[in-house]
């Protein structure tokens, strides 16, 4: 039986039986009487099930069973809402077994779903500050006017040219495609991202390499797995990906987990590999060094595919331009990198180094390995781990081959949506300033400190599903900004949840959870592309039933609004006559001249744009959007592997140039993207693009970089400043062990792990996830311990370089000595107690303030005035909350430190550890902003300011979210607005 997603093959089943997972048939013979793993889709209208709450009598209840996806994480599983027929209840929410990644399990974040969505403390209007901003005095307001307000101002500010005065700040984004249509059809360069506190550096080391800056593994097909990191394990693509390395580890092959920490991942390993943070390209370059010395690299796949004659050409011109000579080159440059020194560096033995070494050698094709924040997010030139990993899978030939890695845009896809506008034709500065010409996404944690230095002022600021004021670093400087109404006119916070930075805003404007609203995407989880549907489930089952609603917000618990329809309507307001050449791209594509609604969006991109999907709609006698709305997931594509040997087609190569030293086919022929994503690889000139290169005498499609080789020497660094790290290279990080004084209390703080059942701020409206993690103590090597005379449950302070905070000491042998580290998923705070923060997981806490020593900002003290307490409400379980402890916002102690490459913060730190003081209580945080500004200072000097040689703002083939037109690049062009008045 083919599953109905499916356009190809079936599923790979796992090559050993696991317990509890799906069967081989979707739904066993008896499915319709006995015990089933799940409800088959044929019965989902109507199934009936004992209610748990009548045990021991058996009285039945009957469900509607609508799918959608969760967003609870970026792995976008399926879940499947219970809703009560009669009361119209979501009951529980379970695995969508139709859907190709999740295929049917989820973590415990998914179905804790149910909490977020019937939290008594959520916000469910729309809320205006009354008063001073920040003073925590709210009143309720219409959709209507909010929009109002909103649009009024922003059309104010294109009027007048000020394009760079809005700026929409996203923490999850949960979609794909959707917002890359509304700010471009703004005209507007105000696209601002969580990304440089979270992924930037990996990203930069991916992109070097291969033009996409993520990796996709294929895990269920790997012999050998290397994890930079317990990221896998505990949240990027954590349930889809885990249960694909469970099935390898179960068909024999091995896991190595590289990490300070013993993660639970690390626990279950063939190898955990504890390195200094900071140590770990020293020893991935070993390993390349032993496979190198060894004679164990794939060189046919080398000669092929990676950019060794430019390498040559510019870096060694005096010699033969010949395979051999470049091995020659590569085994000598490498040797430097001896097990030895490795050790001497990361504290890992060199046998253990040579021996995974080898362990990824016999692997081969089949080795897969993954890097995504940890070490290339800690540490000053991390985004050089990421490079030095992925030398390993192209080394052994692992690139995009069953059971290797894959760039990630080949497991993903992004449907084109109605109407696309072009890009816009303004850079704004104070997201991609000139000091940072090569970071992965903008200065986004920054923002505070370029406002404060005057680079330029916000006019409408949104926050959309992010917290800065408590996910990034130094959080009281984003406070200080916040508040001040003439660097920020207006702040409007879009959140499911209320959040530390919603005080602080003028609007708080209550969006939906996972089942409240709609949304597409695609995730590279495995070797296959698919297309995942959220839809709001009360409103479907509703309009199934014959009911109609113009927003979604009608269908959902008070006024929670879905962002898609909410940008519809404020587009449409910003331009009500389209003179702005705005609403021309939120007309309706099936009644001209109409507003778009958001069915029509995704019908008009399901009929039109997504490969195979009338098709299989049709087979079952249902429209695409139907068909959606049934499953939520279609597979595309499966086994999506090498697609760097696709030849070009005939068509392709039409009018193609074919350059006769570098061997790269270039086109002056438009590209015709059936998908959202532009090709990266274009050219500033816009006349001539790269479509593919030649190898061995076939005209192939390559790698989107410029040359369409994976770029081992990359001329972007060298023409960028950065010449010294053209190759994949080890950059001594801040925490380098010789920078650490042991004999002074001085300590590595990793503070970036996560818990695998936290989110980072929406996990605070879910019980369930509170009441199994609240703590984040502090993890200290018990020989550490000992020096200091601290026992588990003693109050430590760590000290950084702006201030200090205060936790419990947790004593443990599954910490390097000399590293202590603290997750950052807790100290959730609120100002009072019964508004600004649900208290399933808050603090009630009291902010003091007063000048600051150097006179530049303030010294800031947070203490906690109570824990996390029972109280009545609607919910009987408030009542019943047993812990007390909500953990340390360890993140408000941290400066920043922008890497000078990549751009990303650089986590780790060095912190002195020692036993709390007399005055110190649980919880306590101090900081002095201005010092704070003093090391954002001292990191700014390490960077290499822009233009490059060409005169540009940044590489123009580089990947850079919301590109501009190419005329935006260039430095002469300036960076505001082109013209006001000018339409989109
Ligand atoms: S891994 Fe967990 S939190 Fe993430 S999407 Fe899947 S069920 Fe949701």
């Amino acid at each position: 039986m083919r599953l109905p997603w499916s356009q190809a093959d079936p599923p790979r089943q796992p090559k050993v039986p696991l317990a509890g997972r799906i069967p081989p048939e979707p739904f066993p013979p008896e499915r319709t009487s006995g015990l089933v793993s799940y409800p088959p889709p044929e019965q989902w209208d109507d199934w009936t099930e004992y209610e748990a709450t009548a045990w021991p009598r058996r009285v039945e209840r009957r469900y509607s069973l609508v799918p959608t996806i969760c967003f609870n994480c970026e792995a976008a599983c399926g879940l499947l809402a219970y809703i009560d027929q009669e009361t119209l209840q979501i009951r529980k929410f379970e695995g969508n077994p139709y859907h190709p990644a999740s295929r049917g399990r989820n973590c415990a974040k998914g179905p804790a779903t149910l909490n977020q969505v019937n939290d008594p403390e959520r916000i469910l209007y729309p809320l205006r500050r009354v008063g001073e901003r920040g003073g925590g005095r709210w009143e309720r307001v219409s959709w209507e006017a909010v929009l109002d307000d909103l649009a009024a101002r922003m059309r104010r500010a294109i009027v007048e040219g000020r394009r760079t005065e809005i700026v929409y700040h996203v923490g999850r984004p949960g979609e794909d495609g959707y917002m890359d249509r509304v700010l471009p059809a703004w005209g507007v360069d105000g696209h601002n991202s969580h990304t440089n506190v979270c992924s930037s550096a990996a990203r930069t080391g991916y992109a070097l390499w291969m033009g996409n800056d993520r990796p996709s593994p294929d895990y269920a097909n790997a012999r050998f797995i290397l994890l930079v990191s317990s990221h896998l394990e505990t949240g990027h693509y954590f349930n889809p990906h885990a249960q694909r390395i469970v099935e390898a580890r179960l068909a024999g092959a091995k896991l190595a987990v590289m990490d300070p920490r013993l993660s639970n991942t690390a626990s279950n390993a063939d190898y955990w590999l504890p390195t200094w943070p900071g140590s770990e390209a020293a020893v991935l370059l070993a390993m390349a060094n032993v496979i190198l010395q060894e004679e164990r690299f794939d060189a046919a796949f080398l000669r092929r595919w990676v950019n060794w004659e430019e390498f040559l050409r510019d870096q060694h011109p005096d010699g033969p331009l010949t395979f051999e000579r470049f091995v020659r080159v590569l085994k000598e440059h490498y040797a430097r990198y001896t097990p030895e020194f490795a050790e001497q560096e990361s504290r890992l033995p060199a046998a253990t180094i040579v021996a995974v070494a080898r362990e990824i050698a016999a692997a081969g094709s089949r080795f897969a390995a993954h890097i995504w924040r940890a070490a290339a997010a800690g540490n000053l030139g991390g985004w050089q781990v990421a490079r030095a990993l992925f030398f390993l899978s192209v080394l052994t030939g692992a690139v995009a081959t069953p059971g290797g890695t894959a760039p990630n845009l080949w497991n993903k896809f992004i449907p084109m949506p109605w109407r696309k506008p072009p890009p816009h034709r303004v850079w704004n500065e104070l997201l991609w300033p000139r000091e940072y010409p090569l970071a992965h996404h903008e200065m986004s944690y920054l923002l505070p400190h370029f406002l404060k230095e005057g680079r330029g002022r916000l006019e409408v600021y949104f926050t959309r599903v992010y917290n800065p004021v408590w996910t990034n670093p130094d959080g009281f400087s984003w406070i200080e900004v916040l508040k001040d109404e003439t660097k920020i006119g207006l702040h409007a916070c879009l959140t499911p949840t209320w959040s530390e930075t919603a005080w602080f805003a003028d609007y708080v404007l209550p969006m939906g959870h996972g089942p409240e609203r709609h949304d597409t995407f695609s995730y590279e989880t495995h070797a296959a592309q698919w297309l995942g549907f959220r839809q709001p489930v009360l409103r479907v089952l509703r309009e199934r039933r014959g009911e109609r609603f113009t927003f979604t917000y009608e269908a959902n618990p008070g006024e929670v609004w879905e962002e898609n329809e909410f940008w519809i309507e404020l587009s449409w307001r910003i331009d009500p006559d389209g003179s702005l050449g705005i609403r021309h791209y939120f007309e309706s594509p099936y009644r001209p001249g109409e507003k778009l609604t958001v069915e029509e969006y995704y019908r008009w991109m399901f009929e039109n744009s997504v490969p195979g999907l009338p098709e299989a709609a049709a087979r079952e006698g249902l429209t695409p959007l139907e068909y959606m709305r049934r499953y939520t997931a279609f597979e595309i594509k499966t086994g999506a592997y090498r697609d760097h040997e696709a030849e070009l087609t005939p068509e392709e190569l039409a009018g193609a140039r074919v350059d006769p030293e570098t061997g790269l086919i270039t086109t002056d022929q438009p590209a015709q993207p059936r998908e959202a994503k532009p090709a990266i690889g274009l050219s500033l000139d816009a006349t001539r693009r790269p479509i593919g290169v030649m190898v061995d005498g076939r005209p192939r499609v390559g790698f989107p970089t410029p040359s369409r080789k994976l770029e081992f020497y990359s001329r972007t660094l060298k023409e960028w400043g950065w010449p010294e790290e053209a190759i994949p290279n080890y950059i001594r990080s801040h925490v380098h062990a010789g920078a650490i004084d042991s004999r002074r209390g001085e300590f590595v703080l990793l503070p970036t792990f996560r818990l695998p059942t936290l989110i980072h701020t929406r996990s605070g409206n879910s019980k369930w996830l509170n009441e199994i993690s609240h703590s984040n103590p502090l993890w200290i090597h018990t020989s550490d311990a000992q020096r200091l005379g601290v026992q588990t449950g003693d109050l430590v302070k760590v000290i950084t370089e702006i201030g200090h905070f205060v936790t419990r000491a947790w004593v443990t042998e599954a910490i390097m000595p000399g590293v202590v580290a603290c997750s950052h998923h807790l100290g959730r705070w609120r100002l009072a107690e019964q508004a600004g923060m649900e208290r399933w997981s808050s603090a009630l806490v009291e902010l003091t303030q007063e000048p600051g020593p150097t006179g530049e900002g303030h010294r800031w003290r947070l203490r906690q005035v109570q824990g996390v307490r029972p109280w009545p409400s609607t919910d009987a379980d408030s009542e019943r909350v047993w812990w007390q402890d909500p953990g340390v916002h360890q993140n408000l102690a941290f400066p920043v430190h922008p890497d000078p490459v990549s751009g990303q913060h650089c986590w780790h730190q060095q912190v002195r550890v020692e036993r709390a003081g007399p005055d110190d209580r649980y919880g306590d945080v101090v900081v002095d902003t201005g010092k704070a500004m003093a090391v954002y200072r001292q990191w700014l000097a390490l960077t290499r300011p822009g233009p490059g040689p060409d005169g540009t703002r940044r590489p123009f083939w580089l990947f850079r979210p919301y590109r501009p037109a190419p005329e935006a690049y260039l430095v002469s062009r300036g960076s505001g607005d082109p013209g006001a008045g000018v339409s989109a």
